[in-house]
This record gives structure tokens, C-alpha cells and sequence, in this order.
């Protein structure tokens, strides 16, 4: 069995989750309620609220822990860590695939960090490489004893039949048969000879419609 890196690193300046204490030291701290609705949940055409928003994000020393409340907690409205909605779509919509060793790393340090469906498989690989038993697995991700057995044995198959086939080249392909029909063919008889087929015209992209159509 190969062996795993350590995590013997500092401790992560993530976030855990149910940290909430980094809103004190936003920018946007103490504003007026109303200012800040304004201001952070805009129109989609309040051009200078949403700059007005960006400026202040853009110094604002929580940003990170800022977006990464809104993408944990799934809020998708609204200006966060400098973000607008339509800006945070892709990063709400790709956060399940997030794989960031950080959070692995904080995780077998004991702090209770976000994780995603794919960190979270991380977790239960390195979990079985370190020996953990179910019970102690079970008490980290909060879930039952007999899932935690199962996510075990899972990550015990993944990991033997990783081990099974490292190293071992793979089989190459075979190649198939080039046809050369083409050039074996008997010429046809004249007069027989069909036109060579032309390719096929492209469509022209109809034309704009100007301003006076
Ligand atoms: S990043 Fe923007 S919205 Fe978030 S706390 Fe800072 S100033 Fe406020």
C-alpha cells in the first residue's frame, strides 16, 4: 500500500460553520440597514449600488469568509464577498465538485469546516488509510455507525483495487485496419464516371436585422 502525506501543517484560517464572527470586521459593518439593502441587494440595472457594493468589498478584509457563507449557506441573492448573483451562479452551481485540501487538512485537525461532496469522499479515503474504525469516523461526519462502516468498506475497495493495478501498464489497443478501398478500386468506364461530390455549401448565417428592418 503506498503511503499518504502528512497533515502535519499550521492550522487552516478557514472558516468553521457556524462562524459568524467575521461579519464584525466586514466593510459593511454598522451601516444603516437600509443603505446596506440598497446597496447589497440591487436591481439588476442599479449600476451604482452595485459599484458602490464592490468598492467597499473590494478592501473589505473578510471577503473570502464572506462568499464562502453565501455559497455554504446556499444564499444566492444579494452581493456577497464582491460577488453580484449572476457572477456567483457558476460557483453555487459547481460547489458540490469544490476540492480544497485546506478543508481536508482542517477537518483531521478537528475543526468543524464546510465540506463537499467531494471533499467530503476525500475525507473518508484518508479516514480508511489511517486506520480510523467505524464508531470514530461516525462521531466526525455526525452520521450512524452502519453508513460509516459502509463509507469504510467502500473506500477499502477503492484503495485495494487502486493498489491492484498501480504500476501495471495497461494493455495497448489494438489498431484497426486502415481501408484502402479507394486505391484498389478499378477505374469505372468512361462515360460511367459520377461528378466528384462537392462539398456541401454552408448555410449563410441569415443577416442581421439592422436598426431599419
Ligand atoms: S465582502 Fe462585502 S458584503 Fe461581505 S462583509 Fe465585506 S463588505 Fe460586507
Amino acid at each position: 500500500m503506498r503511503h499518504i502525506t502528512t497533515h502535519d501543517v499550521p492550522a487552516t484560517g478557514l472558516r468553521g460553520i457556524g462562524d459568524t464572527s467575521w461579519h464584525t470586521r466586514g466593510a459593511c459593518h454598522g451601516m444603516d440597514v437600509e443603505d446596506a439593502d440598497a446597496v447589497f441587494f440591487p436591481g439588476p440595472r442599479d449600476h451604482e449600488e452595485i459599484a458602490e457594493a464592490k468598492e467597499l468589498c473590494g478592501w473589505c478584509p473578510v471577503r473570502r469568509d464572506c462568499l464562502d457563507f453565501a455559497l455554504e449557506n446556499v444564499l444566492k441573492e444579494g452581493i456577497w464577498g464582491g460577488l453580484t448573483e449572476a457572477e456567483r451562479r457558476p460557483l453555487h452551481d459547481g460547489l458540490h465538485r469544490r476540492l480544497d485540501y485546506r478543508r481536508v487538512t482542517a477537518f483531521f485537525q478537528g475543526r468543524d469546516v464546510h465540506l463537499t461532496e467531494a471533499e467530503r469522499q476525500v475525507v473518508i479515503d484518508h479516514a480508511y488509510v489511517r486506520g480510523w474504525r467505524p464508531d470514530r469516523l461516525a462521531a466526525a461526519l455526525q452520521i450512524s455507525h452502519k453508513h460509516a462502516r459502509d463509507l469504510l468498506r467502500q473506500a477499502a475497495n477503492k484503495v485495494f483495487d487502486r493498489d491492484r493495478t498501480y504500476g501495471v501498464p495497461r494493455p495497448k489497443k489494438k489498431r484497426k485496419k486502415t481501408c484502402k478501398a479507394a486505391s484498389t478500386l478499378t477505374p469505372a468506364a468512361p462515360g460511367t464516371q459520377q461528378p466528384a461530390a462537392r462539398p456541401a455549401a454552408s448555410t449563410p448565417a441569415p443577416a442581421p436585422l439592422g436598426k431599419a428592418a
